[in-house]
């Protein structure tokens, strides 16, 4: 949506722990590179409607009017009766894909190099579907729930995603020698889906494989898209993300039929929450992410190359999970230095 200056109005979920102070950091460097965005900041405080969590109805209208939302990290209150927000958002919005990209920053040096990994994480069901029962003192039932609806529509949009950035492969990791069924049904939906994709070629490999694998040489994985089911998308991303140097690096897109949200794939950080520590990069490459899908590329370049050369300028100008000695806020003004 575009305002009366002509600048894109763009719902902020600022978010837990350490959000402000990152969401804080994406605004002024947003600001310093004149990007045409207003941001219309958001309130995601849930509350209880017929036993579902439900967020305030301005916000869900805000969000489905704008079809693009930026968010930082929530918190989830540890304890009985709190269902994470994360999911919760996930399902008001039908968010069903999750793309994670993992790109080696050059100049910034880790165990790995060369590393340029996509994976898509089904984002809806899985074994984050919430049916979990008691049967008996000692003995609990927890339910992965794999549907052919939503393999199907997460493994379309994954070869969409390859045909878009101009992969030929698409590599679907799952572990149906022993989920017979369940994940049996997420691989057969995805050589459904292949049968529209002639030009892509479908690849199997199973978790456990893909694991040694990728710490072995991540290099192999340059040529896939990579789709799998909700779990194994949540540990394999974080493990894609240690690779090029940990979870303040890597940013995330939640992809719907209708909306997009993007956000950081780490969560709230609470032990360096308020303490100017935290790094932004994550979510300041998921905003870079956001800029290309609204089809700004020229802004999500300056900012992207901004934070890539701040990265790789050093010790003092990088935050201290990336074993550096600049704050937040002196991380933020080198980007800005740079842009
Ligand atoms: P949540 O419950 O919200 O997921 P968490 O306790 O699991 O929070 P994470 O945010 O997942 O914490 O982070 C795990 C570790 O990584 C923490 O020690 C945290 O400080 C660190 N970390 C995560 N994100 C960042 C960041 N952007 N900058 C610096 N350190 C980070
Ligand atoms: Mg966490």
């Amino acid at each position: 949506k575009q305002n009366a200056n002509g600048k894109f109005t763009v719902p902020i979920i600022e978010g837990d722990g350490i959000g402000p102070e990152i969401s804080a950091a994406v605004k002024k460097i947003f600001g310093a590179a004149n990007a045409p965005i207003e941001w219309v900041p958001v309130d995601v405080t849930p509350s209880i409607v017929d036993g579902v969590q439900v967020f305030p109805k301005r916000t869900v209208d805000l969000i489905n009017e704008h079809k693009v939302a930026l968010k930082g990290p929530l918190a989830t209150p540890i304890g009985k009766g709190h269902v994470s927000l994360n999911l919760t958002l996930r399902r008001t919005f039908n968010l069903f894909a999750n793309v994670r990209p993992c790109k080696s920053i050059e100049g910034y040096n880790t165990a790995y190099s060369g590393v340029n990994t996509v994976l898509i994480r089904e984002n809806t069901e899985g074994e984050y579907s919430g049916i979990e029962h008691a049967i008996s003192p000692g003995v609990i039932q927890s339910i992965k729930l794999i549907t052919a609806k939503a393999s199907e529509r997460v493994c379309e949009y994954a070869f969409n995603y390859a045909n878009e950035i101009g992969k030929k492969k698409v590599l679907v990791v799952h572990k149906a020698s022993v989920m017979k069924l369940g994940d049996g049904l997420f691989v057969s939906s995805a050589e459904k889906i292949a049968k529209k994709f002639p030009n892509i070629e479908l690849c199997y490999e199973l978790i456990d494989n893909t694991c040694l694998k990728m710490v072995q040489d991540p290099s192999y994985y340059e040529d896939f898209v990579m789709v799998m089911p909700n779990l194994y998308g949540d540990i394999m991303s974080d493990l894609c993300s240690g690779l090029i140097g940990g979870l303040g690096l890597t940013p995330s897109g939640n992809m719907g039929i209708d909306v997009s949200i993007f956000e950081a794939v780490h969560g709230s950080a609470p032990d360096i929450a308020g303490k100017n520590m935290a790094n932004p990069t994550a979510l300041l490459l998921s905003s870079v992410m956001m800029l290309r899908y609204m089809n700004l590329p020229e802004y999500a370049d300056k900012i992207e190359k901004a934070v890539l050369e701040t990265l790789a300028s050093g010790k003092d100008n990088i935050t201290k999970d990336l074993k550096g000695n600049a704050t937040t806020e002196k991380f933020t003004s080198e980007v800005i230095s740079r842009l």
